[in-house]
């Protein structure tokens, strides 16, 4: 099957076709449908892999919905701010034909400006941690990081709202973050290749 049988709306793939995308990639093939039916997954998947597109592909397809609700819709959390930058360029390239406003907060009080206005909202997870609780400003990312990627991980969701679906793309599974997937995901389909 290729994009085509997945039951993609035209602007959705049109942006994949523009992006000169013939096939999904393996962790494509696994993971668009049943994020499109909904489920809450756990992918391991490295960079290279063609990951970016595995999660923004069906999510501009599940936001693309007219609703009523304004303010976001989607949060994507990244661990660092390269991978957000990265990411960013493939929300436009890949979504410019759904409409839908990326904001990527990268710091200051300008950039959450934006995000009130757009339906999805692209952070690391250090600065939206830090948005939400000043008193670890203080620590640098490495030492948030040797804290646990994971615990932090634990408390982001606890701010997160009840019903959600949650996806979550790692190239690793440690122990700690196959607990959070535990804790944080509802049924978890476990994609890997
Ligand atoms: P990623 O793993 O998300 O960093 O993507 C790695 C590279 O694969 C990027 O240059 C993508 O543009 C590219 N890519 C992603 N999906 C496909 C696809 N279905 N066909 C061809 N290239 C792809």
């Amino acid at each position: 099957g290729g994009f085509q049988s997945m039951g993609l709306s035209y602007p959705v793939y049109k942006g994949v076709m523009k992006k000169g995308y013939k096939v999904p990639t393996p962790i494509q093939r696994k993971t668009i449908p049943v994020i499109l039916d909904g489920k809450d997954i756990v992918a391991m998947a490295r960079t290279g892999s063609g990951k970016t597109a595995a999660f923004l592909v069906p999510m501009f397809e599940k936001l693309k919905a007219p609703q009523a609700q304004t303010g976001a819709r989607a949060l994507i959390l990244t661990p660092t701010r390269e991978l957000a930058l990265q990411t960013m360029k493939f929300t436009k390239e890949l979504g410019k034909f759904t409409g839908l406003k990326t904001a990527l907060i990268l710091g200051g009080d300008r950039y959450l400006n934006t995000a009130f206005t757009s339906f999805i909202i692209l952070i690391t997870q250090n600065r939206f941690f830090c948005n939400y609780e000043l008193h670890f400003y203080a620590f640098s990312p490495l030492r948030l990081f040797e804290m646990g990627f994971a615990e932090q991980l634990q408390e982001i969701i606890q701010r997160l709202p009840d019903t959600r679906q949650t996806l979550l793309f790692s190239a690793t599974l440690p122990k700690l973050l196959v607990e959070f997937a535990r804790a944080g995901l509802t049924e978890p389909v476990l994609i890997r290749l």
